[in-house]
């Protein structure tokens, strides 16, 4: 193993959104190749890297529920949107880059992945193998984000990378909105919680600070970023206690 590893196994969180590239829609080639690109020079530092995949780019719970969809069902159809986006780059990962990947869903769907069963993820981990957690939690008003925080205490993951498309960290305000606002490079759970500072939802952020499990906000699409951060590198925005 590489000596400049600072974190043996991580989950990486990618959003749905940054799933889209320059299509605008659904799953881009060019995007989803770029992701998985990434992956592998870290796997490559020997990192053990589990990931949860989002799926607002083809539905959202609650989108689809303003529009008049029951709330429930439209939670099961965005927890299948994430099947999608696992496939699209399970694919990417094993055919264009070399890579051994298991895909495992919180909900059944056993003629395209395994079952979520954490033992059997762990194991895939300590193999070489990329684990995608597909499906959310599995269950209805919940996010991937609260996924991500749930997989990585789970399987003991030693950092939460929260990787962006569009920003390179947290801000005070929105940067696209507001220009201005300034970075934070650091902030407690605690503050991040009080601040309302939209990392994620509530729910994953306290269940990020009641196990102490460390968040990196970064740009993914940042040449290099999730290399600098592996190796150490103060890039990007740091939640922790
Ligand atoms: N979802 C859910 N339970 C989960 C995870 C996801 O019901 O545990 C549904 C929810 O409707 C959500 C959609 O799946 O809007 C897509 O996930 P999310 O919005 O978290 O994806 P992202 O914003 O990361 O693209």
């Amino acid at each position: 193993r590489s000596t400049s590893v600072k974190y043996e196994r991580v989950l990486l969180k990618l959003s749905g959104e940054s799933f889209t590239g320059e299509r605008g829609f659904g799953t881009d080639s060019g995007a989803v190749s770029y992701m998985a690109q990434q992956i592998k020079n870290i796997c490559e530092l020997g990192v053990e890297t589990a990931i949860v995949v989002g799926g607002g780019n083809i539905l959202r719970g609650w989108e689809a529920e303003s529009e008049g969809m029951d709330r429930s069902t439209a939670d099961y159809a965005g927890m299948l949107a994430t099947i999608i986006n696992a496939l699209a780059l399970q694919d990417s990962l094993e055919r264009h880059h070399g890579l051994e990947v298991r895909t495992q869903s919180a909900i059944t769907v056993q003629q395209i992945a395994e079952p979520y069963i954490r033992r059997r993820a762990i194991r895939h981990l300590e193999k070489g193998r990329v684990v995608i957690f597909a499906g959310g939690t599995g269950n209805p008003f919940m996010t991937t984000d609260t996924a991500a925080a749930l997989r990585s205490i789970e399987i003991e993951a030693k950092v939460l990378l929260m990787a962006k498309n569009n920003v390179d960290g947290i801000y005070e305000a929105d940067p696209n909105l507001f220009p201005d606002a300034a970075k934070i490079d650091f902030l407690t759970h605690q503050e991040a919680l009080e601040r309302r500072l939209r990392i994620m939802d509530a729910t994953a952020l306290s269940l990020c600070m009641d196990n102490d499990l460390p968040i990196i906000v970064f740009d993914l699409f940042e040449t290099g970023s999730i290399e600098k951060i592996i190796a150490g590198d103060p890039l990007g925005s740091v939640v922790a206690s």
